[in-house]
């Protein structure tokens, strides 16, 4: 196609051409797992061998996923966290130091606790929202520095710019986990990161289909070293779920950009609610709006934010028994169907209370993923179940 496209016209046809032998408009779906060579010595000229190591279906998705968020090349996993593992095992060895956002999807946090710990890696757990905490956790043998934004459940905002710039300065590699921003939103790639992160069951597949992870590199040795890794631990996706997002993420735009007027609607009429303590959205109240106003791009801030009851977790029960469709009670965000959340008594159940209140889960959290259903029919669920509480 001709010269450099928008994003919303990427989403449809990067890296997608009809099918030669056909014209059949979607990439087909390979589920071969080995490829005929004709010699020897033509080994590997069509590119393809062993579909743990590349299969057509998927190298379309991880040259597409990458046009989308600004990089060289990706790699596709089966899920957000194999994807965070890819990077971890990449990147961090016995001895080394890495220094992450106190504030991350707890999947995360308990990666680093429980897994890479054991193998004599240091985690640094550290409040991302000032530069200098992170620029005063570096040692001799940080080799990774992980960021989140907006972070999962709380949406606290880091400033990507400084980030990479503290990560340059040290030679550290930086990489920035943008799931709940999507490239919509935030293109880390675009504020100097090495790296970013996406867990494509949320926003890229968007529709309670499927599970999968990205790891997009800025540069080709980052991304060979990934590439090394994942084919080693046979962290793949696999070809029918690479097929099915290749056309899901085509709407993602649209529907991020339907998800995110929605949630500023939401977010503005819970703040007016009696029963509500207080609304965070990065497009209406937020403690780092002019971070949010730097980085979101064309005043989109995303489908997710949160609200605090009156009256803690039995309020946030009773809101969770009482709520009614379109709503639905459940985990997951970023599909076409709006989720709602009371983290205390569900996602975050078994975190130490203490360590919930620190990082800002309350007893009456309650976080919110706006799909695209009617904004209306959305708001009057709420409203009908907010009379129970
Ligand atoms: N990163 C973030 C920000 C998440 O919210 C999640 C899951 O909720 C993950 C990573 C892990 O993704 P997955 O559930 O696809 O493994």
């Amino acid at each position: 196609m001709p010269g450099k496209l928008n994003q919303d016209t990427d989403l449809v046809h990067a890296c997608v051409e009809p099918e030669p032998k056909t014209g059949a408009i979607l990439t087909p779906l390979y589920l071969s797992t080995t490829f005929v060579q004709e010699s020897v010595e033509s080994y590997l000229a069509k590119g393809f061998s062993y579909s743990r190591t590349n299969n057509p279906t998927v190298s379309v998705l991880e040259d597409k996923v990458a046009k989308i968020e600004g990089g060289c090349g990706s790699v596709v996993t089966g899920t957000g966290m194999a994807a965070t593992t890819v990077v971890m095992s990449t990147f961090l060895k016995q001895g080394d130091h890495c220094i992450i956002t106190d504030c991350s999807y707890g999947g995360t946090n308990r990666l680093c606790r429980v897994q890479f710990e054991k193998y004599g890696i240091e985690f640094s757990f550290v409040d991302f929202r000032d530069l200098e905490n992170i620029k005063k956790a570096i040692k001799p043998n940080t080799k990774l520095i992980f960021s989140e934004t907006p972070a999962n459940p709380v949406l606290s905002l880091c400033d990507l710019e400084g980030i990479s710039k503290i990560s340059k300065e040290n030679g550290i590699i930086h990489c920035c986990d943008a799931t709940f921003a999507t490239p919509v939103m935030v293109r880390p790639l675009d504020w100097g990161c090495d790296l970013t992160m996406q867990s494509l069951t949320k926003f890229y597949d968007g529709h309670n289909v499927g599970t999968g992870g990205a790891v997009i590199a800025k540069d080709p040795e980052l991304l060979e070293q990934i590439k090394l890794c994942q084919n080693m631990h046979g962290n793949i996706m696999a070809p029918s779920v690479a097929f099915n997002i290749l056309q899901t993420m085509k709407s993602m735009g649209l529907r991020v950009r339907r998800q995110s007027a929605t949630a500023t609607e939401v977010a503005e009429w819970l703040a007016t609610h009696p029963k509500v303590k207080s609304v965070c959205y990065p497009g209406t109240t937020h403690p780092q709006k002019e971070l949010a106003d730097k980085y979101h791009r064309d005043g989109v801030h995303g489908a997710m934010l949160w609200f605090e009851l009156d009256g803690g977790v039995d309020a946030g029960i009773k809101l969770m028994n009482n709520i009614e469709r379109p709503w639905s009670l459940c985990e997951n965000l970023g599909a076409t169907e709006s989720i709602i959340t009371a983290c205390a008594v569900m996602t975050h159940a078994n975190m130490i209370k203490e360590d919930r209140l620190k990082v800002g889960i309350t007893d009456g959290f309650i976080r919110v993923s706006c799909g695209i259903e009617d904004p209306a029919d959305l708001i009057r669920a709420l409203e009908r179940a907010l009379e129970k509480c």
